[in-house]
């Protein structure tokens, strides 16, 4: 069975990057018929927040995104503890008592060489006594883990194809910190193996620690997962960094931008597939392929978000959109102020103009005089039947002989205070009869 995971650390509220993660890993198993587990990498204590695990929550929530189960890696520290010991027995886990400032000075001075700045393994040159003597004077050892150089490390990843590492080249990571905290590297390696994870997908910041932990796999008699590494995630100045904030759920949500626009972007962005507003979940699984993924850094504009958002808005139908709507807006409401919305929130500017109050136009004595015309002819143009406005436009333009522009706007002004907006064969039934007539003798001559 696929077992894929999204893990993020609760120490932010997730964007538009971890969305995407998130989402992708859902994708791979759902099309698989898998399990996708929502991993909260809460170790660090110290920078982890419960408000952020709700928000995360709130958040796969809010877009769909449903996990299978919840985990938390603080819950399952015995879990890592007993890996570290299994490791440190087979000689794979060693301390080390080096300060920061220690190793910011061996960088220094290796990137001073021109030499990859590579943790030199001093603290294994270290003999019991020198490490007695660091534990006398208080300083307790962090771990680092003991790569393997004899062992070529090689996978096909499934976006970026062979991939391909020498352990000699990588500084064996610290998987845990003089006061027993653990980084990252290990408890994600213990979890994949107890939790059965298939396929691993994530950005490809994680690319050398993928390179470490199938090591550690190995090391620990599991026989890694699949890997794969996507592009990452850039805005159309560059980084995504600088306005992360900006690019959470709770800013698309004010702005108007449904779940699926975000989901059809994301789903879609940087592969070889076109971008499309496409609503239906299934559709986008049917295509999604991890061999469609590019390898260079896909771009995320907001202008394309609020493109496939406008078209998804276009398409949605009443009852989806219902309990979103002001109140008394009805289904033919709906209908004629869709066309004019970018977002669901813009409704309300629309529906005003059914609802009223409207603004007030100035008019010219001929056009009040016309709209006169237009009041008197009202009633018949209802009586007539569902299309008070084709049969009123067409009884005012015999009378007067106006046409276009001239005949319809100022009728248009009258009626909504405004010189555009929705189609007014739509909206002049939805205003009504009683209504039209007061808006229209209201500033008639
Ligand atoms: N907590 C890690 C992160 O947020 C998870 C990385 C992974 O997917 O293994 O970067």
């Amino acid at each position: 069975m696929t077992t894929t995971r999204f893990a993020p650390s609760p120490t932010g509220r997730l964007h538009v990057g971890n969305i995407r993660t998130a989402l992708h890993n859902w994708m791979l198993a759902q099309i698989a018929g898998g399990e996708f587990i929502l991993r909260i990498d809460d170790t660090d204590a110290a920078r982890s927040k419960e408000e952020y695990v709700d928000a995360i929550r709130a958040d796969l929530a809010w877009l769909g995104i449903e996990a299978a189960r919840e985990e938390r890696q603080s819950t399952r520290l015995d879990l890592y503890q007993s890996a570290f010991d299994t490791l440190r027995e087979a000689g794979r886990i060693y301390p080390a008592y080096e300060t920061q400032q220690e190793l910011e000075l061996k960088r220094k001075v290796l990137l001073g060489r021109g030499l990859p700045p590579i943790y030199d393994r001093g603290a294994l040159e270290m003999s019991d006594e020198e490490r007695a003597a660091k534990e006398a004077e208080g300083i307790q050892p962090h771990w680092r883990f003991k790569l393997d150089h004899a062992e070529q490390i090689a996978w096909t990843d499934g976006v970026r194809g062979p991939a391909k590492f020498d352990p000699a080249l990588l500084s064996d990571p610290v998987i845990r910190r003089a006061n027993g905290s653990w980084l990252y590297m290990l408890p994600s390696t213990v979890d994949d193996i107890d939790m059965g994870v298939t396929q691993v997908l994530r950005g490809e910041d994680h690319v050398s620690n993928t390179a470490v932990q199938i090591q550690m796999f190995t090391a620990l008699g599991a026989t890694p997962p699949e890997f794969a590494h996507e592009a990452l995630l850039v805005g159309t100045e560059g980084k995504l960094s600088k306005r992360l904030g900006s690019l959470g759920c709770d800013s698309f949500r004010e702005r108007g931008i449904e779940p699926e626009a975000i989901i059809a972007l994301l789903a879609r962005l940087g592969t070889s597939l076109p971008v499309e507003p496409i609503a239906d979940r299934a559709a986008l699984l049917e295509s999604f392929d991890l061999s469609t993924f590019g390898r260079a850094p896909a771009k995320f504009d907001d202008a394309d978000l609020d493109r496939v958002n406008t078209a998804i808005v276009h398409a949605m139908e009443y009852d989806a959109v219902k309990p979103r709507l002001p109140d008394g807006m009805d289904e033919a409401g709906w209908h004629a102020v869709r066309p004019n919305i970018a977002a669901i929130p813009e409704v309300g500017e629309w529906w005003r103009l059914v609802t009223g109050p409207i603004d007030n136009l100035e008019f010219t004595d001929e056009d009040r005089a016309f709209l006169g015309q237009a009041a008197g002819a009202l009633s018949a143009a209802f009586a007539s039947g569902d299309a008070p406005w084709a049969a009123l436009t067409s009884a005012l333009k015999e009378a007067t002989g106006r046409k276009g522009k001239a005949l319809f706007l100022p009728l248009r002004q009258a009626l909504t205070g405004m010189n555009h907006g929705p189609d007014m064969g739509e909206l002049l039934p939805l205003i009504g009869e009683e209504v039209a007539r007061r808006r229209l003798d209201r500033v008639a001559g």
